[in-house]
């Protein structure tokens, strides 16, 4: 007698995507459960409750219910609920043990409850340590998801070594200005001031060694994806092959696929009505970030150099962003100018913006996916770092892919306006040439056939496989 086996029904694979909670991470993360969701895998968003309402507010969240398979959990943060409006402040507590053992303890009985059962977690590679402890229980791989650049998160694979040859703390200018010689491959790139801003703290300071901790928990992981493509940092992305068996590069992920994922987050038209009266290329957009702040000096020096330089800006100005802020915003706009030089907001539909003919420019705090959205749209950086991996990015900006001109420091009114005159006229043709010419690498990395296009393509056949 012939037994025919009945032929196995595949698993559904299921992928749960747990980001750090930081903005300028969820979006990202975000984007790409999107697109796992759109190729028909189970995907299952572990957001904190704090910027699960956040994002509501600023988005149609509900949009994303319209996708097949797409799920939002929402876990602790390990802050209390009580923390102040801006949802980073959680960041300090956020390392520290009791508030991850309350994450680890949430991540735990999700995973125990899911169904179907997962099958992989993406983990942000701030949140390795408590992916690859829980997961163990379950018998289930972490895939790493390094928000930064991959030039920056290979920096970080050096803490600990600049640590013990000395190269950390840079703090005397003399440090600022060394150029640094501890990291293979960009011994020609990095001074003392461009390396991330951990590097300034002392040595045994606990967000230097929750970073050093996690970036070694990451190289632990099974693979490892970045938002960024091949054309932009190649010789940097293989150089993580000697560390992961497969390195994913989807960058710029949110242009990868983006008529099927897009959930415009534009609730307020009024900066593309702003925008749609000016003439192409002469608007300079200016934006911090979700996360910086600036001191009250800072922001009038900002004013009067935009104001001086004669360019009609659009400028996100967030409540929260101004330290000891109350009534500065007011204040700001009693030095006011006509209504069609200058329009300030709390948040902007960043990417359309970017997008808008009329924009010319974008004065940056180089955060990684507001210089990658920039890259792709081909709008030239002036990039003002202050914190985290802002400082490498700037760098690259300038001396890497020249797409831009780095400002690092003093934001004092002249060098403002000079620099925003320089970007808007004196240099603005040498830049756009290689503006023009990565931006065009970059719309055709995410193509049919493009390298991040492959890339995904190859990140959604292994996650199926796994569930084989
Ligand atoms: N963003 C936005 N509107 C704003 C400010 C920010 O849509 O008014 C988005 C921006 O498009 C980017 C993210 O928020 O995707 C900020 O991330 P980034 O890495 O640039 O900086 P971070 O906020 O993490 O410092």
């Amino acid at each position: 007698m012939i037994h025919v086996m009945a032929e196995k029904e595949s698993p559904t694979p299921h992928v749960v995507v747990l980001p750090f909670p930081a903005h300028g991470h969820i979006n990202p993360m975000l984007t790409l459960s999107k697109l796992f969701s759109h190729f028909g895998l189970e995907t299952t968003f572990a957001i904190s409750h704090r910027f699960h309402t956040r994002l509501n507010k600023l988005t149609h969240l509900n949009k994303l219910t319209r996708l097949p398979s797409f799920h939002f959990a929402t876990i602790t943060d390990g802050a209390p609920s009580d923390l102040p409006k801006a949802p980073f402040q959680a960041f300090p507590l956020f390392i520290t043990p009791t508030a991850r053992a309350a994450v680890a303890t949430e991540l735990r009985d999700l995973l125990a409850g899911l169904s179907p059962p997962a099958t992989c977690v993406v983990a942000d590679g701030l949140m390795s340590t408590i992916a690859l402890d829980v997961t163990a229980e379950f018998g289930i791989p972490v895939i790493a998801f390094r928000t930064y650049s991959a030039t920056c998160t290979w920096a970080t694979v050096f803490l600990k070594k600049m640590v013990e040859e000395g190269v950390i703390p840079v703090q005397i200018q003399e440090d600022m200005e060394k150029e640094i010689t501890s990291i293979p491959g960009l011994e020609n790139l990095l001074r003392g001031q461009d390396l991330p801003v951990i590097c300034r703290l002392d040595p045994d300071h606990p967000v230097l060694n929750f970073y050093i901790t996690e970036t070694s928990a990451m190289c632990k992981a099974s693979s490892i994806i970045f938002n960024t493509f091949h054309n932009l940092e190649s010789p940097i992305i293989s150089k993580f092959s000697t560390i992961f068996p497969k390195v994913y590069s989807l960058g710029p992920l949110h242009s990868l696929f983006k008529p099927h994922i897009t959930t415009s987050n534009n609730n307020d038209t009024t900066c593309i009505t702003w925008l749609n009266s000016h003439h192409p290329n002469t608007v300079l957009y200016v934006s911090f970030g979700t996360v910086v702040c600036l001191s009250r000096d800072q922001v009038m020096e900002f004013w009067h150099g935009l104001v001086n330089s004669g360019k009609p800006f659009l400028w996100v100005l967030r409540d929260d962003s101004i330290q000891s802020g109350d009534g500065v915003v007011d204040s700001v706009l009693r030095h006011g100018v006509p209504a069609e030089r200058g329009l300030l907001v709390d948040w902007a539909p960043q990417e359309e913006v970017l997008a808008h003919p009329a924009v010319g420019g974008f004065l940056s705090h180089s955060g990684w996916n507001s210089t990658l959205e920039s890259i792709s749209e081909g709008v030239p950086l002036i990039c003002w770092p202050l914190i985290a991996d802002q400082t490498v990015n700037s760098r690259c900006v300038s001396e890497m892919w020249r797409v831009g001109i780095d400002m690092k420091g003093s934001c004092d009114r002249v060098i403002v306006e000079n620099m925003v005159r320089d970007l808007m006229e004196n240099k603005r043709e040498d830049i756009l040439r290689s503006t023009a010419e990565m931006a065009n690498m970059a719309n055709e990395s995410v193509k049919k056939g493009g390298s991040s296009y492959r890339d995904l393509e190859k990140l959604i056949e292994d996650i199926r496989s796994m569930s084989l």
